[in-house]
């Protein structure tokens, strides 16, 4: 398959998210040099329709969360490892992923953010196993988060700071807590006081 950023919007690689989407949802930020690029799992029904990641009730907390904390629009950007929205918000099969990756690669390699916020689980052990997707890591997301790890992505190094997704913090108080702390800590790493 060949891969470039021109043709993302039209992309059919997955056949049944293809067939199935409104939108291909690119990203959404600063696309000049943001400081911090957040990376979530895929769309679901809002950002299918409305072509943006992260506008339904986890983004609004993500989106609550870095107004609070004091984040520039910027300084950030956010996209997600699967740009199509599966059928009935099913996780992304892992093929999924693995055919959509390198267009978060060719954005990432654009950006050449200073830091790689993944929000949770899927998104976290695709970027900390470098993209190898024939050796996914086991490490689950609450031994990794909180903390900068070096990944490469071909040739590229980045910074990864692991984080839980906001979803998971919606009726979890003291998820949301770390979550917060977490982004507090990651604003503090690019933004030194
Ligand atoms: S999920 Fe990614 S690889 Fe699959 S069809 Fe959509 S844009 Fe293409």
């Amino acid at each position: 398959m060949n891969y470039s950023l021109e043709i993302l919007r039209n992309c059919t690689f997955c056949v049944e998210l293809s067939a199935n989407r409104t939108n291909v949802v690119v990203g959404d930020g600063a696309i000049d040099n943001p400081k911090v690029v957040f990376v979530g799992e895929a769309p679901g029904k809002n950002e299918d329709i409305q072509s943006k990641p992260f506008v339904g009730r986890s983004g609004q907390v993500l989106r609550q969360v870095l107004d609070a904390l004091g984040y520039s629009k910027d300084d950030y950007y956010i996209t997600n490892v699967v740009k199509c929205r599966p059928p009935k918000n099913r996780d992304p099969k892992l093929e999924e992923a693995k055919n959509c990756f390198p267009y978060l690669k060719l954005q990432l390699e654009a950006m050449t953010p200073e830091v790689i916020c993944s929000l949770g689980t899927h998104a976290t052990k695709y970027l900390i196993s470098n993209g190898d997707f024939e050796n996914i890591s086991k490490r689950s997301i609450s031994a990794s988060r909180g903390n900068l790890i070096d990944i490469k992505l071909g040739d590229k190094e980045y910074k990864l700071f692991p984080t839980y997704h906001p979803a998971a913090t919606i009726y979890n108080r003291s998820l949301r807590d770390t979550f917060v702390a977490d982004l507090k800590k990651l604003k503090e790493i690019y933004q030194p006081i």
